[in-house]
């Protein structure tokens, strides 16, 4: 057993196990970003941040890319915290664009660097459509412009191209920009680059890595949808599905929690941050119901990460 080694509400006593129960969590984030993608912070500043907000066991899970990961951990080790090797990942499934988190305790695998490698090459070709498709609406060297806002060699992402149509003038603020031209079902969510969800899946599984669902209440799916989701991802090897992403109503929570106990579905939890001085922080998460569903950190292949070791 690993629960009730410390009594985990007392700040005293470090945590050195997890519990095999959600609710009442605390410490664990499973889903961040940093400088690697489109997070605000480099890997070595989020590690300080999650070290001073008290984390114990957390994931860096940059957009297609693990390149932030050896610097977090570094970091990470500094402060005692543990950190699994992660990534969020972008696939398709039925034309719509999803988000499939892994989680790498063995690492990476020969496949799923090849995986990230072809993730990449999407995203640059991705990019040049979204910046196609923006000119219609006003916006020339759309590419660049997003380069400029992106301030680095990294890859590109929407939310550079929201800076960038603010930037021109075209919106007030980024929150438009999705909701005009980026957000789904507009003309700037391209997804046909993406590779499909089984594939995704497959590279995880390939790795020895547990596949989450990212945030599935944020696709405006219906519940039946999203079934039919969680069936198609668990047929292609997925195993969990974040239970709680950052502030979500109890309501729906309590429901999804269901969805994932009748799908047998591991649950993660994460506040899927990108910078500091928004609503969320690192940590940040509506709290947990009680529930059936199974930490995803109680995984067999987690383990290890679970006890920090
Ligand atoms: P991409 O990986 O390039 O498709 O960009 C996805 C990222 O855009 C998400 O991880 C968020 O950081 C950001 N994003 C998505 N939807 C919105 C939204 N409605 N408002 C603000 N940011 C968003
Ligand atoms: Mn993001
Ligand atoms: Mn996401
Ligand atoms: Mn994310």
């Amino acid at each position: 057993m690993l629960m009730s080694v410390f009594p985990i509400d007392d700040p005293e006593l470090p945590l050195t196990a997890l519990p095999e129960t959600l609710d009442g969590i605390r410490g664990v984030d499973l889903h961040m970003h940093s400088t690697a993608s489109d997070g605000k912070l480099s890997p070595t500043e989020l590690a300080n941040l999650c070290h001073a907000r008290g984390l114990t066991h957390v994931a860096l899970t940059d957009h297609d890319t693990i390149d932030g990961v050896d610097e977090a951990r570094q970091q990470c080790e500094r402060h005692g915290i543990s950190l699994i090797s992660a990534a969020e990942l972008s696939c398709q499934w039925r034309g719509i664009g999803i988000h499939i988190v892994a989680l790498l305790p063995r690492g990476v695998s020969p496949n799923f660097t090849s995986g990230l490698e072809l993730l990449s090459r999407a995203r640059e070709m991705r990019s040049r459509e979204i910046a196609h498709r923006l000119e219609k609406i006003g916006l020339q060297d759309g590419l660049a412009k997003a380069r400029l806002e992106a301030g680095s060699e990294r890859p590109l992402g929407r939310p550079d191209f929201a800076a960038a149509l603010v930037t021109a003038g075209l919106v007030p603020d980024r929150k438009a920009a999705f909701k005009r031209y980026l957000g789904t079902g507009k003309r700037g969510d391209v997804k046909m680059h993406w590779p499909e969800l089984t594939t995704v899946v497959g590279w995880i599984r390939d790795a020895g890595g547990v596949a989450v669902v990212a945030h599935p209440l944020r696709y405006g799916m219906t519940r039946r949808k999203r079934d039919l989701l969680f069936s198609a991802f668990i047929d292609a090897g997925g195993e969990a599905a974040e239970l709680v992403s950052g502030y979500q109503n109890p309501d729906s929570t309590h429901d999804l929690a269901r969805q994932l106990d009748f799908h047998g579905l591991y649950g993660s939890v994460g506040s899927d941050f990108h910078y500091p001085g928004g609503p969320l922080s690192p940590g940040t998460i509506s709290p947990p119901p009680r529930s059936h569903v199974k930490p995803v950190w109680c995984h067999p292949a987690m383990r290890s990460f679970a006890d920090g070791e």
